[in-house]
């Protein structure tokens, strides 16, 4: 296998900027497949603490299954400087600038992690095994779909869920929100802020007396509701047409938001000993530590609520507290050298 740089093919070798140089100390150690780091996952949480801790001089691999959660989107919006970028386009140039540093960005898929005597290591899909000193786990969430035909196929399209990453593109489109999720209602009246014409299809959760109150509610913002059971989404000729109601037939609409329930890709931190809150999301310190010592976690994987600028600044941030304990630990280890007459 190779040794160091970018191995992710036709990704944007050209972007690295010229002058930067590999530092050797990655290129002798990454002959061993050791590193001080290993990153799980490549995406923007991934790739900002990969970034970090290369130009901190720490020898960095970053394992990437290369499906961004945002992929099927066309463009990524509110991000600072990158309003409009295609998805892929960031952790392209993330790697790049990685690799620049002498970080090593490989594509694949971790399998399976384990502790060793001095760190962690973690064997790929494809065999290869890799050991670090520090595991940091950036490999994002599962959005688990109303189970609705022509749902799964729009997503990030004009199936949406998030008014803060497309609401501003469909603010002037027929916008409907599918009911029937916890946090619909919510999800409703956040969606009005950008758009005028919005529909909720109840989808059989505002049928109690209890609810007449969010129906006032809805009716009080000029949100139309539509009752009855949603049976599927009518798209014809790679568009969305409208939303398909049981006794209501086709209610016309450009895009639908839908509540995906956010389902984290921690086994391998469960596999290591993290513990979960009650919803099954690994517990973390305000930088990113697990309750393991010497694994962090960053970005979707540990919060549903970041988006890509935050899962990036989480990136950063983790790689910042992971530095320093190593500095840490390189101090303890210099002083025993430095006792035993072998200073570093
Ligand atoms: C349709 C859609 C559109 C969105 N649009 C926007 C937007 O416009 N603006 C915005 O700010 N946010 C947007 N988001 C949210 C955004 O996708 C997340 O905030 C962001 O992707 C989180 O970054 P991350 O690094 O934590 O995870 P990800 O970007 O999902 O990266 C995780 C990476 O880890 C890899 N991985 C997973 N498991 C493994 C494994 N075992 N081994 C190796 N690699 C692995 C994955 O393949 C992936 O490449 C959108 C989300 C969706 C669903």
């Amino acid at each position: 296998m190779a040794t160091s740089g970018l191995l992710f093919p036709g990704t944007g070798n050209e972007l690295c900027q010229p002058g930067r140089a590999a530092a050797t100390v990655a290129v002798m150690s990454t002959q061993q497949n050791t590193y001080d780091v290993l990153v799980l996952g490549g995406g923007a949480a991934g790739l900002s603490a990969a970034l970090v801790l290369s130009r901190a001089q720490r020898t960095v691999a970053v394992v990437d299954a290369g499906l961004p959660r945002n992929a099927p989107a066309a463009r990524m919006h509110g991000f600072l400087s990158r309003d409009g970028m295609p998805p892929r386009d960031l952790p392209a140039v993330g790697r790049a600038e990685v690799a620049s540093y002498g970080g090593v960005v490989l594509p694949g898929t971790v399998a399976q992690v384990g502790r060793t005597t001095t760190g962690f290591d973690g064997l790929l899909a494809d065999g290869t095994r890799l050991t670090a000193r520090r595991l940091l786990v950036a490999t994002g969430l599962v959005d688990e779909l109303p189970d609705l035909p022509g749902v799964r196929g729009r997503f990030g399209r004009d199936v949406l869920h998030c008014p803060y990453c497309h609401g501003f593109e469909v603010r002037a489109s027929k916008v409907g929100v599918l009911g029937g999720a916890p946090n619909s209602f919510h999800q409703v009246q956040l969606v009005r802020q950008w758009a005028g014409d919005v529909v909720f299809f109840s989808n059989g959760s505002l049928l109690t007396v209890e609810q007449r109150e969010q129906r006032e509610q809805l009716v009080a913002r000029a949100i139309g509701v539509v009752d009855g059971q949603v049976t599927g989404l009518d798209v014809q000729d790679d568009r969305l047409c409208g939303v398909l109601v049981e006794g209501a037939g086709l209610v016309r609409r450009d895009a639908v938001f839908v509540a995906p329930t956010f389902v984290p890709s921690s086994n391998l931190l469960t596999e290591l000993g993290c513990q979960v809150d009650d919803n099954g999301w690994p517990l973390v310190d305000k930088t990113g530590q697990t309750t393991v010592p010497g694994v962090w976690a960053a970005g979707n994987a540990v919060n549903p609520r970041a988006q890509v600028i935050t899962a990036a600044g989480d990136g950063s941030a983790a790689a910042i507290a992971l530095n320093n304990d190593l500095v840490e630990q390189d101090v303890r280890d210099a002083v025993v050298l430095f006792r035993l007459g072998m200073p570093v």
